[in-house]
């Protein structure tokens, strides 16, 4: 399929090749064309997930054969037999578990397989360098992703003091040669304006392809990325169908804890590809901006930015959001691209009162600070017995009180997108439990303890894993950092 660029619909570009190329020429994101019918996918329900994620793919990458291969040997590294199990919490009240990969968070899900749909993509030209900006969850999972892949190397850029403990030591802990990991003096947004800097400096590309590269990036802008999110909503839906948890046909809301706007977005395309789906309930942490985006029309910058136990939600700038207005405003380039200078030159830009509309109808947007991100994995616990990670709570909070609000009874998902010993220090407190002067591994094994679960071995191994990366930059030192690693 072409796809098109957000700010310009001339600018177009088959998929598999918008995906080498990461983000439009004039700066806007890729799109496609126009939204594939879920109806071509036939009967949803009874498939296995790499078989249903494979044919959501083809409606988009027609062109790369072997999709089948690919996500079934993305997906046989998950530890659970359903890749993305749908956990029934209480009467009318589900989890999407998407933390089931290689680096215990829901990023595993498109970068498993955006590799193989690069890899596909790739002329006999350059070689590929892989840039991306991490919150934490991003990073681990693109390095693991596209470890060892043939003609391509990954760079990794992370905010100093941004992440968690094990985010960190996941990813410094890193294996594989075409594998760098760089700490960047900064914060996230820092971190991702430096990326992006580099993807728009035109000398920097010129040095670069004589080293024989092209850039590429594996953030959640790159369409590669969201075509894979796309099919875990409509998987969820089967299993809902498969458990006769709902009717074929009846509406379904998801609640999503949300970031750079990249998995919200995923379901947004779901709907609009026919999957049956009331409401999108947007959850913020304290970094609140969408929700006063969704709420008053206005998205703007001047406000403080604070760091909180969900990390990978600390975010102001929320790329993906583009991609939302470019519908909004009936896909006008001109628009968007206006918006988006109002953004950078202005700090913030206003949507009109009938796009406002439009997103009252579609969409619910909250936000939860940390007591209640706190209180919402404690009550959820003793309630349901089911432990949530810090991003998740922020989620089933704001979805808790949509419901009591709204009266909205309509089955809903919650959309969980990591594994609680990811964060282990912050869930154990939140379960009221000491943690003072445990080491993030012995917090994990005490989670264990409390909860009755599992603590994944994915978390255990690293306490005996080197450090193989510790360069730390500048803002100013990422160019360079990234030019010495080709
Ligand atoms: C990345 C991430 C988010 C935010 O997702 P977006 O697609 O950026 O909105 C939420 N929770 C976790 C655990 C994440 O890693």
């Amino acid at each position: 399929m072409v796809l098109i660029s957000t700010r310009n619909s001339d600018e177009r570009l088959e998929a598999a090749l918008a995906v080498l190329r990461g983000i439009a020429p004039d700066g806007g994101l890729y799109v496609p064309r126009d939204f594939p019918s879920i109806a071509r996918l036939g009967k949803i329900s009874g498939s296995s997930y790499s078989t249903l994620c494979a044919k959501v793919l083809g409606l988009f990458f027609s062109d790369i054969s072997g999709l089948d291969r690919l996500t079934e040997r993305a997906y046989s590294r998950f530890d659970d037999a359903e890749v993305a199990p749908v956990k029934k919490i209480s009467e009318g009240e589900f989890v999407l578990e998407l933390w089931h990969g290689t680096t215990l968070a829901f990023k595993d899900m498109a970068l498993s397989v955006l590799p193989g749909i690069m890899t596909a993509a790739m002329d006999g030209g350059n070689d590929i360098l892989i840039l991306v900006a991490t919150s934490g969850d991003t990073g681990k999972a693109a390095l693991e992703g596209f470890r060892g892949a043939d003609r391509i190397k990954i760079m990794v850029f992370y905010p100093d003091r941004g992440v968690s403990d094990m985010q960190r030591l996941q990813m410094v802990t890193q294996e594989g040669a075409n594998t760098y990991v760089v700490a960047v003096k900064g914060n996230f947004d820092d971190t991702q304006n430096g990326v992006k800097a580099i993807f728009a400096d035109k000398e920097f590309a010129k040095a670069a392809e004589r080293k024989g590269y092209i850039l590429s990036s594996a953030n959640s802008i790159n369409f590669g990325r969201l075509a894979p999110q796309i099919a875990y909503y409509i998987r969820a839906y089967a299993q809902l169908l498969d458990n006769d948890e709902i009717k074929e046909g009846e509406e379904i809301n998801f609640a999503v804890p949300t970031g750079n706007f990249g998995n919200i977005l995923a379901a947004y395309y779901a709907r609009r590809m026919g999957l049956p789906v009331k409401r999108l309930i947007c959850a913020s942490n304290r970094n609140n901006i969408l929700t006063d985006f969704f709420n008053k029309g206005k998205y703007s910058l001047k406000r403080e930015f604070y760091k909180t136990m969900s990390p990978s939600m600390d975010i102001l700038i929320s790329s993906n959001l583009e991609r939302l207005l470019f519908e909004l405003t009936e896909r006008d380039g001109g628009a968007v691209k206006e918006m988006m200078r109002r953004l950078k030159e202005e700090g913030a830009y206003e949507i009109t009162g009938s796009m406002k509309k439009t997103l009252e109808s579609g969409f619910y947007a909250g936000w939860c600070g940390e007591e209640g991100t706190m209180a919402s994995i404690k009550d959820t616990f003793e309630r349901y017995g089911y432990l949530l990670d810090t991003h998740t709570a922020v989620a089933a909070d704001v979805y808790e009180r949509y419901k009591r609000r709204t009266g909205d009874n309509t089955k809903t998902v919650i959309v969980s997108t990591a594994s609680p010993y990811k964060f282990p220090g912050d869930v154990l407190s939140s379960l009221g439990e000491e943690t003072a002067g445990l080491s993030a591994f012995e917090m994990a094994e005490r989670l264990a303890e409390v909860s009755g679960t599992p603590a994944p071995r994915q978390i255990m191994e690293l306490k005996d894993k080197p450090v193989r990366h510790n360069k730390i930059v500048d803002i100013n030192g990422m160019k360079d950092a990234a030019l010495e690693a080709m």
